[in-house]
């Protein structure tokens, strides 16, 4: 079966047509350049951004991919956690969609569609089986979590302050670099020397594997106040400010996740999903700890770390699909946009016996 798919939770505005077997049949995102000036999302303007662009996308979606609406089986569109204003623009679109349609509506929690993202096949190399163990690290969130089925989730850990991709971002901004911070700020690393600044690792070496990055986060600030900012910063400070906190933030997320290894048995892979997944020089350490575990290791493609709407729609195909084999049918119409959605809070969907 077929599923259109809608995320709007943030700064993307992103729809997809995703198909029960994995093929991404077409796909449209605009990434709002409407923050630049801000540096930073501002969530008023990221809500009339989806508004004032989600209609031509899934229009040019439709268009390219010669689907008609017979062959679209239901409409999912994310309905938290994030912005609210957009939440409730895509999701209160893909309900329009759906009713006009009459197909049934599935309300997608934009973590669990991360984190199931490794799932999708063709982007692997290899069939994910459950159980895995996930590091969720994204703009809002930094969880372990132990992905144990579809809708099922154990918390490990999470960050007892900042996400990581907010210390990215804030870091990036003290550097005087654009927005978005965390791609910038990985570019600007690889000049520089990882060692020169020693900085602080909150919880390092400490049981457990919650996070916590805000003190990182200052201690670059404190860094960074013995120099004159009002002038940009010489290139190579810059760098090596950078190098030393991507380092840093990896040593401590790699701790913490070391943690999270020994405290779960059985799992079949590490995975990594989120935004911050995105970063390369995390990515490769978090392979070398898959390999030390003898645990295979997998991320998702760039462009499926962070937001976009194909990770609704196979979420939303992996839901079905538990449906059917309980002889479940999903209706999701009443479910209201929502800014918080823990995972353990997924039992709000609503099921009827097919
Ligand atoms: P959430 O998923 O928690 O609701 P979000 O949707 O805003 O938050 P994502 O789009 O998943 O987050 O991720 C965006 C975050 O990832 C930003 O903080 C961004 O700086 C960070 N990020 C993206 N690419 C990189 C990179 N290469 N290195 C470090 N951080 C990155
Ligand atoms: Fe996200």
């Amino acid at each position: 079966f077929t599923i259109l798919a809608i995320e709007s939770s943030c700064d993307d505005t992103a729809c997809a047509l995703v198909r029960s077997d994995g093929t991404i049949i077409s796909e449209q995102i605009y990434s709002q350049k409407e923050h630049i000036r801000f540096g930073g999302v501002v969530p008023e303007i990221a809500a009339r951004a989806h508004l004032y662009h989600l209609r031509n996308l899934v229009e040019k979606m439709i268009n390219t991919s010669n689907l008609s609406w017979n062959e679209i089986d239901a409409v999912a569109a994310t309905c938290g956690p994030g912005l609210i204003g957009g939440v409730i623009v895509g999701s209160s679109f893909a309900k329009g969609l759906a009713l006009s349609q009459n197909k049934p509506f599935i309300a997608i929690n934009h973590i669990e569609a991360h984190a199931l993202t490794v799932r999708i096949p063709n982007i692997s190399n290899i069939q994910v089986q459950f159980p895995y163990l996930l590091l969720l690290t994204s703009g809002g969130h930094c969880q372990c979590i132990e992905v144990t089925d579809v809708g099922h989730y154990r918390h490990l850990g999470g960050t007892i302050d900042d996400a990581a991709g907010e210390a990215f971002d804030k870091v990036a901004k003290m550097l005087g670099l654009p927005w978005p911070g965390g791609p910038a700020l990985e570019v600007l690393a690889k000049e520089g020397d990882e060692d020169r600044f020693a900085l602080p690792r909150p919880l390092y070496g400490r049981p457990g594997c919650d996070f916590s990055f805000s003190g990182l986060k200052t201690a670059v600030g404190n860094l960074l106040s013995d120099y004159d900012t009002t002038v940009p910063l010489p290139r190579t400070l810059a760098a090596d400010i950078a190098a030393s906190f991507q380092k840093t933030i990896t040593q401590s997320i790699l701790n913490r996740l070391e943690n999270a290894i020994q405290m779960v048995s059985g799992i079949s892979l590490l995975a990594t999903a989120g935004g911050v997944a995105a970063n390369k020089y995390l990515r490769n350490h978090l392979l070398n700890l898959a390999n030390k575990y003898n645990l295979p290791f997998i991320a998702p493609p760039m462009q499926y770390c962070t937001d976009n709407a194909v990770m609704i729609g196979w979420a939303a195909i992996e839901i079905l699909q538990q449906a059917r084999q309980n002889h479940m049918i999903i209706d999701d119409i009443a479910i209201l946009p929502r800014p918080r959605w823990p995972l353990s809070e997924l039992s709000q969907r609503i099921h009827h016996k097919g």
